[in-house]
C-alpha cells in the first residue's frame, strides 16, 4: 500500500500494529483494501476491549499481504495460553509462536498464524472473505474479476486498464487515491 496510507494506519492503530519492525514491508497489498482493513482493525480493537483484554495483551498484527488475490491478515496472540505457565518465559514463547493452522487454496497448502480468540479469528476471516469481491487496486465492488496468469482480485475499470498496458504495470500503476483514506489524512484522524 501507498507509503502515506501504511503511515496512517499505524497512526491510527497503534497497539495493533506496536510490531513495526516485525512488519518491515507494511501493508502488502494495494490502497483498494485500505476501509477493508481500517474497519477490520477498529472492529478487533472493539472486541478486545468489549473482553476486557488489557492491551499489553492484544495480539500483534505480524503480515498483512495479497495472497492467491485476496487479502491474508496475520495476528499473534500475546497472552499466556496455559495459565499454569503463566510467567514471562510463557509469554514470550507464545508470543513468538501463537497458533499455526493449516490453509488450503486450490491444490496448495500452508500454515498461517491464526488467534486462539475465536471471535478475532471470526473477524478476520471475514474480512479475508471479503477481500474477493473488492477492487485491490481501487476499492470498487463492481465487476469483479480474478484471471491471468497471475491471480488478483480487480474490478473491471482496473481489469481493463491492466490488460491494455503493454507491460507488466510498473508500481505507481497501482496506487490510486482512495476517498476515505484521503478524508482521513485532511482530518488527520
Ligand atoms: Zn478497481
Amino acid at each position: 500500500m501507498e507509503k502515506r496510507y501504511n503511515a496512517l494506519l499505524f497512526r491510527r492503530h497503534p497497539v495493533l500494529l506496536r510490531d513495526r519492525e516485525g512488519m518491515p514491508f507494511g501493508f502488502e497489498h494495494a490502497n483498494g483494501w485500505f476501509v477493508l482493513v481500517d474497519q477490520l482493525m477498529t472492529d478487533l480493537e472493539s472486541l478486545l476491549r468489549e473482553r476486557g483484554v488489557s492491551e499489553a495483551f492484544w495480539p500483534r498484527v505480524v503480515q498483512v499481504k495479497e495472497k492467491f488475490g485476496t487479502l491474508r491478515f496475520y495476528v499473534r496472540d500475546m497472552f499466556p495460553l496455559n495459565s499454569a505457565e503463566d510467567d514471562a518465559e510463557g509469554d514470550e514463547i507464545t508470543g513468538l509462536l501463537g497458533r499455526l493452522a493449516m490453509e488450503k487454496v486450490g491444490a496448495m497448502c500452508s500454515l498461517r498464524p491464526v488467534s486462539e480468540i475465536p471471535a478475532i479469528a471470526e473477524r478476520i476471516r471475514r474480512a479475508e472473505e471479503e477481500s474477493a469481491d473488492l477492487c485491490e487496486r481501487c476499492g470498487s465492488a463492481d465487476g469483479l474479476l480474478r484471471r491471468g496468469g497471475w491471480v488478483h482480485t480487480f474490478c473491471d475499470a482496473c481489469e481493463d486498464l491492466y490488460q491494455a498496458a503493454d507491460t507488466y504495470p510498473d508500481r505507481d500503476w497501482i496506487y490510486v487515491p482512495i476517498p476515505d483514506a484521503e478524508a482521513l489524512l485532511r482530518q488527520n484522524k
